[in-house]
């Protein structure tokens, strides 16, 4: 099933907001890229925000590895990187107004207490939550402070009533109060949490939809109470289902390819990850195949999927096909060189790489693939002695040296190429496997190749009369 329409508010300002303890992942790039698509569909806002607050996991290099990740796939932001550590001054803030609202409270409650306070009730078959010790409420006493204990700071959650909100991915969702804590929004040492930066910076950035993976669901009514205890407008919330893995499980480092950045160098263009991302969770009637100015154009947030998507790499393959054989050969070329140099590719002399990557992509799925078939032009041929003895027999040997005495004088097209092979095998009675086979293990050194009459054409004169006069 899919969503249908999408209220909007304006002006449309998103975000992706990244926590930087790893790289940029699959499901983290997809809801990139529905963020900014979303944001510059509407003319709107695209917001980049690093959530660093977890100091243990966060790392500088996690930083710059998103933002290599966005770069690469052209998914520039308006305004950010803002960081939440450079933030402190304002959550501090926000938690002492609420202080003084009577919208949080210190607790004063040890970490054992409240262990034993949620131990008790899944002893009593009680969901654990905070028991409201140190909770204020009219007319209550509240215990003594202990001495020298530092507080955290609760949010005074409503004890009644629900949540509802019209998820623009999911529809309609409601949780209980009942089922939230009072969370702490501040530890001992004044440090705000998670929950509680997510919902201040989604107000003071001014979002006005917040489109995440749904394992944020759970935190979305907690943050709704918060925007509601500081006088914040709401955002509208999607949730976009998770991505599975091939074998339709939850993708994990380990089977699958869940870096971005692991897609440019196993030979995967942008364009294909992006479109393959955009299609993994919205659909445009039947179209599969997509640039991101019409992505931009239709997508305004309708026709998301509320079910999990699985990753499928044959079609994320076709989709690389797809655009390798639309990309620009000096692309795929620059692309493909290092690869091939790695592999001990010798370029001086030998065809100009665009050429050859133009002759042998129709086929390739990856650009790595494309490397690796284009070495062929690029390194000494050595063909296996035992298929030369098959292929290049006495039988095919006089027609053979006529097709290199030939070689001397053709004109250098692939045409004439063509005709001229036709020319040698009618006059000497040969199919043309029986000259095409010997003729690509010499030059090549492997019977597979594309069409012989274009791979003799880009190798040169030169270099086809001195391989021949090798063998002949
Ligand atoms: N920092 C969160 C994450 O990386 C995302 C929070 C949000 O989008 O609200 O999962």
């Amino acid at each position: 099933m899919t969503t249908s329409a999408t209220p909007v508010r304006t002006p449309i300002r998103t975000r992706f907001a990244p926590s930087p303890t790893g790289f940029l992942h699959l499901g983290g790039a997809r809801t990139a890229l529905y963020s900014w698509a979303f944001a510059r569909h509407f003319g709107g806002t695209f917001v980049l925000r690093i959530e660093d607050t977890d100091l243990e996991r966060s790392t500088p290099e996690a930083v710059q590895a998103i933002i290599e990740g966005m770069e690469w796939l052209g998914l520039s932001h308006d305004e950010g990187p803002f960081y939440q550590m450079q933030r402190m001054d304002r959550y501090r803030e926000l938690v002492g107004q609420m202080l003084g609202a009577g919208t949080a409270y210190h607790c004063y409650s040890s970490p054992d207490e409240v262990e034993a306070m949620r131990e008790r009730m899944r002893a009593a078959g009680e969901k654990p939550r905070y028991d409201g010790t140190w909770r204020p409420e009219p007319g209550k006493t509240l215990p003594a402070i202990p001495e020298g204990r530092k507080p955290v700071v609760r949010f005074k959650n409503p004890l009644d009533g629900e949540v509802t909100w019209d998820d623009f991915v999911k529809g309609t969702i409601t949780i209980g109060n009942k089922e939230l804590d009072d969370l702490v929004i501040a530890r001992p040492d004044g440090t705000p949490t998670y929950n509680f930066c997510v919902a201040v910076d989604d107000w003071d950035m001014q979002i006005s939809h917040v489109l995440r993976g749904d394992d944020h669901v759970n935190n979305t009514p907690r943050q709704i109470n918060i925007l509601r205890a500081i006088g914040a407008p709401l955002p509208l919330y999607g949730h976009l289902p998770m991505i599975l893995g091939a074998d339709g499980q939850k993708m994990s480092k380990r089977k699958d390819a869940v870096n971005v950045m692991e897609y440019p160098a196993q030979g995967y263009l942008p364009e294909a990850i992006l479109n393959y991302l955009a299609r993994l969770g919205w659909s445009h009637g039947d179209d599969e195949v997509f640039s991101m100015e019409q992505v931009v154009a239709w997508f305004d947030g309708s026709h998301l999927s509320n079910s999990a998507a699985q990753f499928n790499i044959e079609k994320l393959n076709w989709l690389n096909n797809h655009y390798i054989k639309q990309a620009d050969n000096a692309r795929l070329a620059e692309l493909a060189k290092p690869r091939m140099l790695a592999a001990g590719a010798r370029f001086d002399g030998a065809p100009e790489l665009p050429a050859v990557l133009a002759l042998m992509k129709e086929r390739a799925n990856t650009v790595n693939e494309l490397a690796d078939a284009a070495m062929l032009f690029y390194r000494t041929p050595q063909p296996d002695a035992a298929l030369l003895t098959q292929h290049l027999t006495d039988a095919v040997k006089p027609a053979l040296a006529q097709f290199a005495d030939r070689c001397k004088t053709v004109e250098w097209s692939k045409e004439a190429l063509a005709a001229m092979i036709k020319e040698v095998l009618a006059a000497n009675s040969l199919k043309m496997p029986q000259i095409a086979m010997p003729l690509r293990l010499i030059v090549t050194g492997q019977l597979q190749t594309p069409a012989i009459d274009a791979v003799l054409q880009l190798f040169g004169r030169e270099a086809i009369v001195a391989r021949l006069a090798k063998y002949l």
